[in-house]
């Protein structure tokens, strides 16, 4: 057994860029006790002074499309150029089952063994908005810790993509050519969260259909809205597997970051991203609050099932509930 950390020899550690320590820490906000909560609460008022000088990079795609094999290339690109790098991870499935979705295999192999990578697999076994809740703190405590490029995947399901946009800078959909794709995330509306597209596996039997692809999505894309960063999404080529194209896209990232940076969009939409996790945070405190009520949790199986059988109408049974809690809450 470990001795409890105090929170500044969490504060000292996580500076000195101890991985231990940081893996700890993220070990201590990711704990749902009381006691855990309190300390961590501290930790994260300490280290805030330290925060907010990374990259801060959301991949997404459909499983299969090769974002592991394509972490590990791109990881390897960015940690031989002289960074740090943190990749995390939401999982929707493991928020919700227990299980996972992006699989249990060792993924990642050899970056996992690259003394600057840090890899953090997907907090299980708690509400999406929890896991979005420690992802974010793990991202402070990653920049803490001197990881200048974090990396946050899921794979494409909906509202985790949403959370993964709403906490990084620049949002990647990972693609490949053919087999309705495109349109499927077309039809999803994720257009508008991307910043760069990217088609996968351009190699092989695969690459002239894949350059084919690139070539008319980059003349379909002004029929898309702009991206929030007012830039037109870029699309581009790669081979995760071969390693070609992820030089050129690591430019492009960097590019990006410069543009909007001087821009002045990036500093804005972390600001706007600070105010919408505040608001995350009282939207999941306060649902949190009512249904961990003692009066709430008595009544709530019974006007649940007055609702289900027709007998009270759903925004009625709701004040009702909603009546109990301001009643009781201080109880
Ligand atoms: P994930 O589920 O999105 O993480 O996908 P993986 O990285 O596990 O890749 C799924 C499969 O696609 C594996 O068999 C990979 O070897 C393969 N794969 C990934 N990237 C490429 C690529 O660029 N080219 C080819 N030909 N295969 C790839």
């Amino acid at each position: 057994m470990h001795h409890r950390l105090s929170v500044d020899e969490f504060i000292r550690g996580i500076t000195a860029a101890d991985r231990v320590i940081l893996g700890r820490a993220v070990t201590l906000i990711e704990s749902s006790l009381e006691t855990d909560r309190h300390l961590a609460d501290q930790l994260m008022v300490g280290i805030l002074p330290f925060t907010g000088k990374s990259l801060r990079l959301g991949i997404t795609g459909i499983p299969g499309v090769g974002k592991s094999t394509f972490i590990e290339a791109l990881g390897k690109v960015i940690t031989q150029s002289g960074h740090k790098l943190a990749v995390l991870a939401i999982d929707p499935s493991s928020a919700r089952s227990g299980g996972s979705i992006m699989g249990d295999k060792t993924r990642m192999e050899k970056l996992s063994q690259d003394p600057n990578a840090f890899i953090r697999p997907s907090p299980a076994g708690n509400s999406l908005g929890g896991v979005a809740r420690t992802t974010r703190e793990t991202i402070l405590l990653c920049e803490a810790a001197g990881y200048e490029i974090i990396l946050v995947e899921t794979v494409g399901v909906g509202q985790s993509e949403t959370l993964v946009k709403g906490m990084t800078d620049v949002f990647v959909l990972l693609m490949l050519a053919g087999a309705g794709d495109e349109i499927q995330g077309i039809k999803r509306g994720i257009m508008e969260m991307v910043d760069l597209l990217v088609l996968n596996k351009a190699d092989g039997d695969n690459k002239a259909k894949t350059l084919a692809a690139v070539a008319d999505l980059s003349n379909a894309l002004h029929l898309f809205p702009r991206a929030t960063s007012g830039l037109e999404p870029k699309v581009m080529p790669c081979s995760a597997l071969t390693g070609e194209g992820i030089q050129e896209l690591w430019g492009l990232l960097q590019e990006y970051q410069n543009i909007t940076t001087t821009g002045g969009f990036f500093g804005d939409n972390r600001k706007r991203q600070n105010t919408d996790w505040m608001h995350d945070y009282i939207r999941n405190a306060l649902e949190e609050m009512f249904y961990h009520n003692p009066a709430v949790k008595q009544k709530l199986a019974m006007i649940e099932k007055e609702v289900l059988d027709g007998k009270a109408v759903p925004f009625h049974a709701a004040q009702t509930l909603l009546d109990l809690y301001a009643q009781n809450k201080n109880r």
